[in-house]
C-alpha cells in the first residue's frame, strides 16, 4: 500500500467516493461528520454505507446485541451535533444506579441534574416480545446519515483490496472502487478480509445477554451486580420500556446463564425469557487500524472498556472524519491526527481494567466489601469521602468520566485516609453496614 506520492494523492477531491463498511453508530456518525466537514470545505463527496442487517427483523438478526444505554455525554454530543433523539426511540429513562454488593444495595444518583441515562433498542426488539419499538436507535441514526447525503447499500462486504489509486470494496456480486474506505463493522459481524493482513481486530470477551418480560421492580433504575460467585465480573439489568435487558460478563461464559445469575441474585423466576444472545465486546484496541486510503472507527478500532461504546463510536468517527477532510487520507495523516485518540482510549482502558480488578477483589473479600459499603453509606459523618466514592462509582457505571480520573479521585488523601483508618475496624466487625434507604 505504500507508494511515493505527490501531496495531492492522499487528499479527498471533489467527486471522490468514500465507502463505509457497517451502518452501526460508528458508520453513521462517520458519514455525518464527513459530510458536514466536507460541506464546510466546499467539497462534494459521494458517501456509501454498506450494511447487511435487517432492521425490521426482531431478535438478534436485526439487533446490534447491546444493552442500549446512551450515556449523558453521548446525549449531549448528539444535541451539539444537531441530532434530537425522537421520544419514541427512548425506551426508559434511568435516574439512578443500584449497586448490589454482598447482599446489600446502595442507590447512587447522578452528581448533577440532567445527567440522566436513557435506554434504547438497537434493533426491532426481543424475538418473542408482543410489543416492538416503533423505531430503533441504529435505524434512526442510519436514516440521519442518509438524510445528510449518504447512500445506504444493503449488502454484506466480504473483502477490501487496495490498489495505489483506489480501495475496492467487494460484496458477493459487486466490486465498488473508493478513494477512501472506512471499516465500521464492529466486532460482532462477519469478518471482512483485508488484503495484505493490514488490520488486526481488537481482542474480545464474550458476554451473555437476555431480554426479559414480566421482570419485577422499578423501571427507572439500572442494577449493577458485583462480587457474585462463579467468576462473574459484573452483571447489569437495564429497564427497556415494558422489558428488561440483563447482561453479564462472566469469566467463563459456558459456566453461566442469565437464569443462574438471577437466581443467585435472589430474583424470583416468574419472568419470561424473550430473547438471548452471546455477543462479543472489545477488550483491547485494534492493531494497524489505519493505512493509505483506509481507517477503522468505533469498536473496530478502539472503544472504552465495558462502557459507553456508542460514545466511543461518536468520538472516533468524528476524529477520523476530521482527519480525512482537513489533513488527508494517507497512513501518515491518520497516524498523526487520529491514532493518538485511539491510544488515549487504550491507555485509559488500562486503568479501567485495574478498577474492574479492584472491584472483583472487593466483591470477593468480606472485609473490603464492608469497607466500601461503609465509605458509600457514611454520608452524615463523612460527606466528602462518601461523595467522592459515590461519584467514582457513578462515573464507572455510566462512563461519564475517564477511568484515569476516577482512579485519581479515589486517591484523594482524605479518601485514602478514610479507607486506611477504617480497615482494621471492618476486618473485626462481623456485619456489613446497613445500606442507604433507596429513593422510590
Ligand atoms: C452485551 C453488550 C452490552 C453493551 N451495552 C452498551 C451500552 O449499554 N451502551 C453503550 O454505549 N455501548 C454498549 N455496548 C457496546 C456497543 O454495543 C458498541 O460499542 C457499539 O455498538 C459500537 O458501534 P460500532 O458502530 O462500532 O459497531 P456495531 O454497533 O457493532 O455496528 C457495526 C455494524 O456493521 C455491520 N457489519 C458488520 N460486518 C459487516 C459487513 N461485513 N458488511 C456490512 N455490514 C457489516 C453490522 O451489521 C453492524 O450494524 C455493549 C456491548 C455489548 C456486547
Amino acid at each position: 500500500m505504500e507508494k511515493t506520492a505527490d501531496a495531492s494523492t492522499f487528499k479527498l477531491h471533489n467527486g471522490d467516493r468514500v465507502g463505509i463498511v457497517g451502518g452501526g453508530p460508528a458508520g453513521s456518525f462517520f458519514a455525518m461528520h464527513l459530510l458536514e466537514y466536507a460541506a464546510a470545505e466546499n467539497l462534494s463527496l459521494t458517501v456509501t454505507i454498506f450494511e447487511y442487517r435487517d432492521f425490521g427483523q426482531s431478535g438478534p438478526a436485526g439487533c446490534a446485541k447491546c444493552a442500549g444505554l446512551l450515556s449523558a455525554g453521548l446525549q449531549s454530543n448528539l444535541r451539539r451535533f444537531g441530532l434530537r433523539l425522537p421520544p419514541e426511540v427512548v425506551q426508559s429513562k434511568a435516574d439512578s444506579y443500584v449497586l448490589h454488593l454482598a447482599e446489600q444495595e446502595v442507590e447512587i444518583f447522578p452528581p448533577l441534574p440532567h445527567r440522566e441515562i436513557v435506554s434504547v433498542y438497537r434493533g426491532s426488539g426481543p424475538r418473542a416480545a408482543a410489543a416492538r419499538p416503533s423505531i430503533n436507535f441504529d435505524y434512526w441514526l442510519l436514516r440521519q446519515a442518509e438524510k445528510a447525503g449518504a447512500t445506504i447499500v444493503k449488502a454484506m462486504v466480504k473483502q477490501i483490496t487496495f490498489t495505489p489509486e483506489k480501495a475496492i470494496v467487494s460484496t458477493n456480486f459487486e466490486h465498488h472502487p473508493f478513494e477512501l474506505v472506512v471499516l465500521a463493522a464492529g466486532v460482532n459481524g462477519r469478518r471482512v478480509a483485508l488484503e495484505g493482513d493490514t488490520y488486526h481486530p481488537p481482542e474480545t470477551a464474550q458476554m451473555i445477554q437476555d431480554e426479559l418480560g414480566g421482570y419485577p421492580g422499578n423501571n427507572r433504575r439500572v442494577h449493577v451486580h458485583f462480587g457474585r460467585k462463579h467468576g462473574v465480573v459484573f452483571g447489569a439489568t437495564v429497564p427497556k420500556g415494558a422489558y428488561v435487558n440483563v447482561s453479564l460478563l462472566a469469566k467463563n461464559p459456558s459456566l453461566k446463564t442469565i437464569a443462574d445469575f438471577l437466581t443467585e441474585a435472589g430474583i424470583p423466576e416468574d419472568y419470561q425469557r424473550l430473547c438471548g444472545c452471546k455477543p462479543h465486546i472489545p477488550v483491547s484496541a485494534a492493531k494497524k487500524f489505519y493505512g493509505n486510503r483506509f481507517v477503522a472507527v468505533g469498536d473496530a478500532a478502539a472503544s472504552r472498556l465495558y462502557k459507553d461504546g456508542i460514545g466511543s463510536a461518536f468520538h472516533t468517527a468524528e476524529k477520523a472524519a476530521h482527519t480525512a477532510i482537513f489533513h488527508g487520507i494517507a497512513a501518515a495523516d491518520f497516524k498523526r491526527q487520529y491514532a493518538p485518540l485511539c491510544r488515549r482510549i487504550a491507555r485509559d482502558n488500562f486503568w479501567g481494567k485495574f478498577l474492574f480488578f479492584l472491584w472483583e477483589i472487593t466483591g470477593n473479600s468480606r472485609a473490603l466489601t464492608r469497607l466500601w459499603l461503609l465509605a458509600l453509606t457514611t454520608k452524615s459523618t463523612h460527606p466528602f469521602e462518601a461523595r467522592i466514592c459515590r461519584l467514582a462509582l457513578w462515573n464507572m457505571f455510566t462512563g461519564d468520566d475517564s477511568y484515569e480520573h476516577i482512579l485519581r479521585s479515589l486517591l484523594h488523601p482524605r479518601v485514602v485516609w478514610f479507607l486506611l483508618s477504617h480497615i482494621w475496624g471492618v476486618w473485626r466487625r462481623p456485619t456489613v453496614p446497613h445500606s442507604t434507604p433507596t429513593r422510590k
